[in-house]
């Protein structure tokens, strides 16, 4: 790995100013992030003035501490039901090795979606046996690369299951599956996914394989079942698990020896410290729509919604950046849900199964920030500026409509070329790619100590899927450096994945 020349960590403008790091920066409604103290301290050190300065803009920083502390946290809920439990984490949702590395050293798995994903796993000599193959979408290549290394490969439909079996017979090896359910019925409506075979149709299909075709299953080692459900719901991960719960009896009754059973990801997080600011906004907002209050997106973004003949219509199309219960209280809730004659955890305890979950966004709270730099000011007619950042929307990014998290400014140490704005001013972040979308941010923010060229703008808590997830090199814009921060020695680090780029 290529060493970064750490600066020492000196006070810089913040604390020369006994300003606090936020307040060069608001929404208008504010949505004050949750920082971690590592992320805030090092926002008023010089040490990310001059990392930025060398590895240019955007950069995303990351720090594999809060991690463990979140996996411990799940690990901590699951001993204290006296469940067998691991944690598998989907590493799809950011692609630094330093999390792989931290979870071969803790003993996590990891759940890979990629035949590159996969590949630098093993090369990172995770055990096979520690990892999980979830791909949407699984080559020939892919297959074979997990049957011959003996990763779990999750099955997701029945051409998947016959090329399993093809390939492992060419390979004179049986493949270790589980097998991904879906279809499940959820307060009398059932849980369509385009993934897994469902419910209803994998008991035929196994009676039929033993039937039919026993040398099929000479090639097979059923050892799990497997559900990933979208959205955040507690209460449909329950009945998910309370549906699979006969088909594991099932399935052990024929002789299948299934050992675990993962319940996916999908664990709930917040970014924000508060819940009123959170329903505040989306009020505000709403209002602003109906033409009751001023905007307070760029020309008046629905962020899903959408004004018909005077009624607001559709569902915002934001990740629910605060709610509660999240992470391991999350857990705990399904795990003390009823089930049977207990609770899930008592009937999980009962059958000696494992219990495996894949997070991704949730085990990376806290985990990394983006920042970028500021190279120009500008005022609308309208009297809102625009503050264009070397950046492009596709690095702070999901499917989400917009981050609805307020970006930290931290004012540039070095003198600029210009003058800094006035203070007071109000507008929105834009970025590189050439199109009148290109926002980095809809909401309108606060400026109260004005802007200058080579400001730093922080998007902190990105390390769950913003920073990577639709990165894209349009315009052949390099994609952003990755760097790992320590902060008990104050070290900064290219991840290793660059090697990889
Ligand atoms: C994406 C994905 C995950 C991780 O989901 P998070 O929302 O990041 O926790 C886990 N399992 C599967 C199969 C996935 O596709």
């Amino acid at each position: 790995m290529k060493t970064v020349e750490p600066a020492t960590s000196a006070s810089f403008s913040t604390a020369q100013t006994g300003r606090s790091v936020r307040s060069y920066c608001q929404g208008m409604l504010p949505l004050t992030a949750k920082l971690e103290p590592w992320i805030a301290e090092l926002c008023q050190s010089t040490i990310l003035p001059e990392l930025a300065q060398k590895q240019g803009s955007p950069l995303n920083v990351l720090n594999t501490q809060p991690f463990e502390r979140n996996a411990k946290a799940l690990y901590d809920v699951a001993e204290a039901q006296g469940l067998e439990f691991d944690v598998y984490f989907a590493r799809k949702a950011n692609k630094c090795l330093a999390f792989v590395e931290t979870a071969k050293n803790q003993g996590y798995g990891v759940d890979t979606a990629s035949i590159q994903e996969l590949q630098q796993v093993l090369d990172n000599q995770v055990p096979p046996e520690k990892i999980i193959c979830t791909a949407a979408v699984k080559s020939e290549a892919l297959l074979r690369l997990c049957i011959k290394s003996g990763v779990t490969i999750a099955v997701d439909h029945l051409d998947e299951l016959m090329q399993i079996v093809i390939l492992a017979e060419q390979l004179k090896q049986r493949a270790d599956i589980a097998v991904r359910l879906s279809g499940f019925q959820h307060q009398g409506a059932r849980l369509l996914s385009r993934f897994g075979f469902d419910l209803d149709e994998i008991r035929p299909l196994i009676e039929d394989l033993q039937n039919a075709s026993p040398h099929c299953l000479q090639y097979l080692n059923l050892i799990g079942v497997h559900f990933h459900l979208d959205g955040y719901c507690q209460a449909q991960r329950v009945s998910a698990i309370q549906q699979l719960l006969p088909l594991i009896d099932e399935l052990r009754s024929r002789d299948f020896p299934v050992r675990f059973l993962d319940i996916g990801g999908g664990f709930p997080m917040s970014y924000l410290e508060s819940e009123t600011e959170w329903d505040t906004f989306w009020q505000t907002h709403r209002r602003a729509l109906l033409g009751e209050h001023r905007p307070l997106t760029y020309r008046n973004h629905g962020l899903g919604l959408t004004l018909v003949e005077g009624t607001l219509i559709g569902k915002p199309n934001c990740y629910p950046y605060y709610q509660s219960p999240v992470q391991a209280n999350w857990l705990e809730g399904i795990l003390t849900s009823e089930c049977e004659a207990g609770t899930i955890a008592d009937s999980l305890r009962k059958r000696q199964i494992q219990l495996r979950c894949e997070p991704g966004r949730s085990l990376l709270d806290g985990c990394g920030f983006t920042a970028a730099r500021v190279e120009f000011r500008k005022q609308q007619p309208t009297g809102d500026w625009l503050i264009g950042l070397s950046m492009n929307r596709t690095q702070c990014r999901t499917s989400s409509d917009d981050f609805l998290v307020d970006p930290l400014l931290i004012p540039a140490t070095e003198e600029s070329l210009l003058p800094r704005t006035p203070a007071g001013i109000s507008g929105y972040l834009v970025g590189a790619y050439c199109t009148e979308s290109e926002l980095l941010c809809l909401r309108k923010l606060q400026f109260p100590h004005g802007v200058g060229i080579g400001d730093l703008i922080v998007f902190p808590n990105t390390a769950g899927y913003f920073m990577h997830f639709l990165e894209s090199r349009s315009h052949q814009f390099p994609l952003a450096q990755n760097v790992v921060y320590d902060n008990d020695t104050n070290q900064a680090e290219l991840d290793s994945v660059e090697t990889y780029l």
